[in-house]
């Protein structure tokens, strides 16, 4: 199961509303609550000290109750205006201070939500085994300035019952606690986006480094007690994140950082910590991966505020710098594995149906997040290409000496990139930033005998990277494409020429260059099936195709078999061999063999569609393995035994070639 973890869920919420953060107007925020899971109720006051601005509204969830509101030390009654779940008062000019006491009840902690319904919430909820306060639920007072929310600096007191401990984005500067309960205080000295209040049963493991600029840095762990055991090695991980990053980019913004255990599905990052669910903590290469890219966000995003409005680059630039990195760091075959697992997810979106990278706020479905995600962190890998790792990496820690705690759009990472490539990225950044889609490229033979390369969308400028192959020889080749029609000008004896065979440009991937895998055949319309092994197998049969396939298949024989649609056959081992060996198709392959019990795997047939074969010793395995087969979808080829995969793995991609003649012709 692939854990995708959620970054900004809430800040893209605000962005949903049409509004942003102001530039530049920050509120300071002292307050004291009291929060009482059980009961399921917050409680608090709060001294705003405003920012000057033409137009100020005080903000407060329409659940919440008003108790007291003084303005400059003033008892004070004014107008309110409710706007679905917000209440606001309008602030007269004159006003410095406001005062305010108030309470609420909050909704029970959900425990049914999966991820995608935990990261569309922006309520308040409390129990005892987990408390969670959005800020972008206004559950405390907050301000707008000119119709934005400001920034917000805080000083934030939380009383806890016995047992119980809280924490929000900071610095934690005081703790007391007694058998009656918890009393914290933690400081946000600069501008942030709001106070998301976490509590929990939690137990507090520590570890303190010395940051790259002399200060001391307070690593923690806030687990429940069933995960309490996995405290020293995510503490561990998190020294090595800190020593990389602080090398790389510049100091640590903030002088703790925490990783806290949610009871739901959740996956957060916020300034200073990270809020991840328990079941995905429990996973042991959550530290190796999702880990590092949490604390990353602390410089891309909580650090440097992405500019929503013209689009989020922090998750490309994040997954850039910490998913592809380790992945580079440990293979180079890894890392290319990476990009055609962005390619891939690229060009399954039909043309006209994506969106820019200037769309991008965060992940709200598969498309945004192949886009935000995947495009992105592209660019930013053809950007290093292009002006080289030392010119790369200076203008990163531009960036972050000039935009920490600022907002940035892609027109100042472009203004940075240029300054130290010392070189005009207008059109680069354009082309891939505002444009939809992404460019075709097809390596054909030439009118002259030569190569040509083929481009379906105009205008893209692209440094096409080719390869000549004779032998054991290879030479690669940069290409630089701008029309439609490119002839190709080659010296070459013979060989081969592959286009782009290691996947470092953003282009939409050709079907044969994109490895067959298992959930192919559900992704590609409805199905034809041929069910072989006669009645024993149907049962088995039956419960595969439902769980595997959204839309019903539609059982064939073998002269109605149509080579425009997905195909699935299942049977037992010898049926399937028989079957294939009768239709001209590719016999089961050496990788499966007659391995374990059910043996299952993706290939193609017919016009380039989708063929998934699965065989069964008999139909009890079968039946086992179709509880675990749709969970396998990512793989080319699985053997299962006893209803579990005991080996997978992926069918090689085949790039787009053509064989040349001595001196470059291509071979006819
Ligand atoms: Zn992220």
């Amino acid at each position: 199961m692939p854990i995708k973890l959620l970054l900004f869920a809430l800040a893209a919420l605000v962005v949903a509303t049409g509004t942003t953060c102001a530039a530049d107007a920050t509120v300071d925020i002292e307050m004291t609550v009291r929060l009482d899971p059980s009961a399921r109720i917050v409680e608090g006051t709060a001294r705003l000290r405003l920012p000057a601005g033409n137009s100020r509204r005080l903000l407060l969830a329409s659940a919440a109750r008003l108790r007291t509101l003084a303005i400059n030390d003033q008892p004070a009654r004014r107008r309110e205006r409710v706007q679905g779940e917000l209440r606001s008062w309008s602030l007269p000019s004159r006003a410095e201070t406001v005062d305010v006491r108030w309470e609420q009840s909050l909704e029970p902690t959900p425990t049914n939500l999966d991820h995608r319904a935990t990261i569309g919430r922006a309520s308040a909820s409390a129990a005892e085994l987990g408390s969670f306060l959005p800020a972008a639920a206004q559950w405390y007072p907050g301000l707008q300035v000119d119709g934005a929310p400001a920034l917000q600096r805080w000083r934030v007191t939380v009383e806890t019952p016995a047992g119980q401990r809280a924490i929000v984005p900071g610095r934690l500067v005081e703790e007391r606690a007694d058998d009656k309960g918890r009393t914290i205080t933690y400081r946000m000295d600069v501008p942030a986006e709001g106070v998301d209040l976490i509590a929990g049963p939690y137990r507090q493991a520590e570890r303190k480094i010395v940051s790259i600029d002399g200060r001391t840095l307070s690593l923690r762990t806030l687990f429940h007690p069933e995960i309490e055991g996995s405290s020293d090695d995510y503490l561990d991980a998190l020294v090595g994140y800190f020593k990389l990053y602080e090398k790389w980019i510049g100091p640590y913004p903030f002088d703790d950082f925490t990783i806290v255990s949610s009871p739901t599905p959740t996956g957060l990052g916020l300034p200073s910590l990270t809020y991840l669910g328990i079941d995905v903590l429990k996973l042991p290469f959550i530290r190796d991966t999702s880990l590092g890219h949490e604390v990353l966000h602390n410089w891309w995003g909580n650090g440097v505020y992405p500019d929503y409005e013209g689009g989020n680059w922090s998750e490309g630039l994040t997954t850039f710098m910490a998913d592809y990195h380790y992945a580079e760091r440990s293979s180079a075959d890894k890392a290319r594995l990476m990009r055609l697992g962005w390619l891939r997810d690229l060009s399954a979106i039909p043309p006209g149906e994506g969106l820019p990278l200037a769309r991008f706020t965060s992940r709200t479905h598969g498309i945004a997040a192949a886009v935000g995600y995947g495009k992105s962190a592209m660019l930013f890998y053809m950007l290093r290409e292009r002006i080289g790792k030392p010119a790369f990496d200076k203008a990163v820690r531009r960036i972050w000496r000039s935009y920490r705690f600022k907002v940035a759009g892609w027109a100042a990472l472009r203004e940075a990139f240029e300054a130290e490539a010392g070189d005009e990225l207008e059109s680069f950044f354009k082309q891939w930033v505002e444009r939809e889609g992404l460019p075709r490229l097809t390596l054909a033979a030439g009118d002259d005998g030569g190569a040509e390369l083929l481009q379906d969308e105009a205008g893209y400028l692209l440094q096409v990277p080719l390869e000549l192959r004779s032998g054991a020889l290879r030479q690669s080749l940069t290409e630089r494409v701008a029309g439609s029609r490119h002839a190709l000008r080659l010296q070459a004896e013979g060989g081969e020429l592959l286009l782009d065979p290691d996947f470092k440009i953003l282009r939409r991937l050709a079907p044969r260059e994109i490895p067959p895998t298992l959930r192919d055949v559900n992704l590609a319309g409805p199905a034809q099936l041929v069910a072989l092994g006669g009645d024993d197998m149907d049962g088995a049969i039956g419960e595969l195709t439902r769980r595997l396939l959204d839309a019903e298949a539609s059982a064939v024989d073998d002269d109605r078999l149509s080579g425009d649609q997905a195909l699935l056959v299942v049977g037992t081992a010898d049926a399937v061999d028989d079957w294939l060996a009768r239709h001209d198709m590719a016999p089961r392959p050496a990788a499966v063999d007659r391995r374990g019990e059910v043996q299952a795997w993706a290939g193609r047939h017919g016009d380039d569609r989708p063929l998934l074969v699965v065989s069964a010793a008999n139909a009890n395995a079968l039946a086992a393995a179709a509880r675990s087969l749709p969970h396998l979808g990512r793989y080319g080829w699985v053997v299962i035994d006893e209803g579990h995969a005991s080996d997978h793995g992926q069918w090689p991609s085949l790039p787009q070639s053509i064989p040349l003649q001595a001196s470059g012709k291509t071979a006819r």
